[in-house]
């Protein structure tokens, strides 16, 4: 059976105390016994202080939600995969839409991304995702099949077995507007043949692919039903432990 993933994605949310408050709280409320593995992605300065005090309880993880395209040097302001690890914390969320929109973050400067989280033992989260004027044009699968082609084909076998998928439809993500159970069911069986076609179909099979784009626990259940759903990256919802935690247990 695939492995469940829920992920939080903060985003730019939750200074040091209110970081470590949500996170203790989610830590507090969760039984331990989620069907879904728990990631809490967070801002850079969260990652210390939550790898000590929630890393490895009750099975939780936590995320950054970028890493650098360079391993070290002058690059004022970046953070590197190794740094990023030697915080404790073990995943890593590359290629949200924000960061490819707001930040130019190309298909390119992915692959390097993800091939040094790999290198440096981290598990990323890739994100994938079409804008609405591509659903529109109805061309929203090849759109989406690139984005893996050109940051994950090169990969070893051995390298993506340790990489989950989050499609998250752009026009989806904060907006209220979910996809249908239908469309990212279709979405997640398209992104999984296409990834057989490079890597086998053992392989892809074992591949999570989580949704996101407004889950929220009203909806979680019947978008997790999707057979090729294996869980979800959480934004707005993810800001409050009860929400979150209704999103883990829909499962
Ligand atoms: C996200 O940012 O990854 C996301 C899915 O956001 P939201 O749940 O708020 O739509």
């Amino acid at each position: 059976m695939r492995k469940k993933i829920v992920a939080g994605n903060w985003k730019m949310n939750n200074d040091l105390e209110a970081g470590k408050k949500l996170a203790l709280e989610v830590l507090e409320k969760a039984t331990g016994n989620e069907e879904a593995q728990i990631v809490l992605g967070t801002p850079f300065i969260h990652l210390t202080t939550l790898a000590v005090s929630v890393v490895g309880q009750k099975g939780i993880e936590v995320a950054a939600q970028n890493c650098s395209d360079k391993a070290s040097g002058a690059y004022t302001g970046e953070v590197s995969a190794e740094m990023i690890k030697s915080t404790g914390v073990n995943y890593v969320i590359l290629g949200h839409s924000e960061r490819r929109e707001y930040f130019n973050e190309t298909n390119e400067q992915l692959a390097a991304k993800l091939d040094l989280a790999l290198a440096n033992d981290l598990t990323p989260i890739f994100c994938c995702g079409e804008p609405l004027e591509i659903r529109e044009a109805d061309t929203q699968y090849d759109y989406v099949k690139k984005q893996l082609t050109e940051s994950l084909f090169h990969l070893s076998a051995e390298d993506f077995a340790k990489i989950s998928i989050a499609y998250e439809p752009i026009w989806a993500i904060g907006t209220g507007k979910t996809a249908t159970s239908a469309q990212a069911q279709e979405m997640h069986a398209e992104l999984r043949s296409h990834l057989a076609s490079q890597f086998g179909q053992a392989a892809a099979d074992a591949c999570p692919i989580l949704y996101g784009g407004s889950c929220k626990p009203s909806n979680a259940k019947e978008i997790f039903e999707g057979p090729d759903v294996d869980g979800g990256l959480i934004g707005g919802a993810s800001l409050n432990a009860d929400d979150f935690l209704a999103i883990v247990n829909a499962f």
